[in-house]
C-alpha cells in the first residue's frame, strides 16, 4: 500500500502489514514518539510518576485521580 509518512512527508509503498505504518521507517516512527515524549515532559503534572510501576490495586488504577 502507498502511504504518506506523517513525519517526513515522503510518499512510499510499504506492505499492508508494515510494522511502522503510518510511518515510512522505524526512524520516523521513533522520531514521532520522541516528539510526543518531549511534549509529555512539558506537562507540569506527569501522567505517570517516574520510577513507579503500574499498581492495579491503587485507586484509579495507578493512573492518578484528579
Ligand atoms: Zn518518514
Amino acid at each position: 500500500m502507498k502511504i504518506r509518512c506523517p513525519m517526513c512527508a515522503r510518499e512510499t509503498t510499504v506492505p499492508d502489514d508494515f510494522q511502522f505504518r503510518p510511518f515510512c521507517s522505524r526512524r520516523c516512527k521513533l522520531a514521532d514518539l520522541g516528539n510526543w515524549l518531549d511534549e509529555a515532559y512539558t506537562i507540569s503534572t506527569p501522567l505517570f510518576p517516574p520510577d513507579r510501576p503500574y499498581d492495579p490495586e491503587e485507586p484509579g488504577g495507578g493512573l492518578g485521580v484528579h
